[in-house]
């Protein structure tokens, strides 16, 4: 018996060019997040998708190389960082459990001693960031100069106008920061943690950037230069954690029509991971109830459909 698979080694064009076009078709792409002007600003039909292989060989579609708000997307690298720094030690800080709650929810964190349900929650993105910026001394900076040499793209920053909205419209995560500082979960300055955490949320990347750069999760740990960042066993984890708490309080749903390890952004980006074989990153600014890009998460669910590449 010949067995027949989609998931072909030539090239993605093909399959992009054809979701590009069911999604330009399709109506209703949800609405901007309106926190901060910088993204209420987006036009909710922009949309660009790109897929890397493994060997950085890089194809997109659409607005695939427009720089876009990456947000909560960094979260993904800031853990893989702090991983690599600090080992296990770190999740005696953080869990890694879905929250069933908003990403910016604060009850959850009193009944359960000031340590975070995971680490794509606000709450437990600052605790990374926090452990990082120990280590480190400057996370965003660590972060942003990650994001240039895995992305090949030295021009990747921050948009200070977008951290300087994001403080300006802080006092949840403000709030996160010195609820968790009560009980010894964060160790430097809040104010310094903050300033942190809003540089980091507001570096500007494209989708081609963005697949490129996490490639090392594809690769099992391995950064684009052949150095290894994360043993494979930690690789894996954080491929796991993705899957069950990468797209907001809509993981489950995500993984039914994805299958694959996921991470979305309010600035309407989905980075995803087909480990062993490519990485996708997808963007269009506007975003369901959940918070997760409507076109984002349909064009994933339509390449998975298509090429069969998922991890199930
Ligand atoms: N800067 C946003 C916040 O912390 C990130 C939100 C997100 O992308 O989930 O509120």
């Amino acid at each position: 018996m010949v067995i027949m698979t989609t998931a072909s080694s030539h090239s993605f064009e093909p399959v992009l060019a054809r979701i590009a076009e069911e999604i330009e078709r399709t109506p209703g792409r949800g609405r901007p997040a309106d926190y901060i002007p910088a993204l209420a600003a987006c036009d909710p039909r922009r949309f660009g998708m790109a897929v890397a292989e493994l060997d950085g060989t890089v194809y997109g579609v659409g607005d695939w190389r427009e720089p876009f708000s990456t947000q909560s997307i960094t979260k993904v690298f800031t853990l893989a960082l702090d991983l690599a720094r600090e080992g296990d030690a770190l999740w005696e800080h953080v869990g890694r459990e879905p929250s069933g709650n908003p990403f910016n929810s604060l009850v959850q964190l009193e009944y359960e001693n000031g340590i975070p349900r995971n680490p794509f929650i606000n709450a437990g993105a600052l605790v990374v960031t926090d452990r990082l910026q120990t280590r480190s001394s400057d996370a965003s900076g660590e972060l942003l100069a990650f994001l240039r040499a895995e992305s090949g793209n030295p021009a990747l920053d921050f948009d200070q106008d977008v951290a300087a909205s994001e403080s300006a419209h802080g006092d949840r995560n403000a709030a996160l920061a010195h609820f968790m500082a009560s009980y010894g979960n964060i160790d430097n300055p809040v104010p310094v943690l903050l300033d942190q955490y809003f540089r980091q949320c507001s570096v500007m990347a494209s989708c081609a950037d963005l697949a490129l750069a996490i490639g090392f999760l594809a690769r099992h740990g391995i950064r684009a230069d052949g150095d290894r960042l994360l043993s494979q066993s930690q690789a894996k984890q954080v491929n796991a954690v993705m899957l069950t708490c990468g797209t907001y309080d809509a993981a489950g749903d995500f993984a039914y029509r994805v299958g694959l390890p996921g991470k979305s952004g309010v600035g309407g980006g989905i980075i995803a991971v087909v480990p062993g074989r490519c990485t996708l990153c997808v963007w269009s600014p506007g975003l369901d109830e959940r918070g997760n890009s409507v076109a984002g998460v349909a064009a994933l669910d339509r390449f998975t459909t298509l090429t069969g590449l998922s991890v199930f």
